[in-house]
């Protein structure tokens, strides 16, 4: 099959666009199971699009730095990194695979 099976065919398959790998469940919840002719068009539409929203979204984050599902890049880090001010103990950043930087080392 030389057509794309989302798009079926109104992306053209050309030497910048060819058929590729389509992930049936997101790899960024450790889906592996692959259809083969998705044209890169598609592909990068669903990766940009929705999937990547829920990629970044903590409903997802969560889930994956609890059961330790890695992203594609193979890394892992924490859904709550960012900076965030208490009343307590003042700014603070979460950087990913590290402790809390108070607010006296960070610098913003
Ligand atoms: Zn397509």
């Amino acid at each position: 099959m030389t057509t794309c099976i989302i798009c079926k065919g109104e992306n053209p398959i050309s030497e910048l666009n060819s058929l590729t790998d389509g992930h049936i469940v997101p790899e960024f919840i450790g889906g592996s199971l692959k259809v083969k002719n998705v044209c890169k068009v598609c592909n990068s539409k669903k990766g940009a699009g929705f999937e990547g929203k829920l990629a970044n979204s903590l409903f997802y984050k969560l889930p994956r730095f609890l059961h330790n599902i890695e992203g594609k890049q193979g890394n892992l880090s924490t859904p709550f990194s960012g900076v965030y001010e208490d009343v307590d103990i003042g700014k603070f950043q979460i950087i990913p695979n590290r402790r809390p930087v108070s607010h006296s080392r960070y610098q913003n």
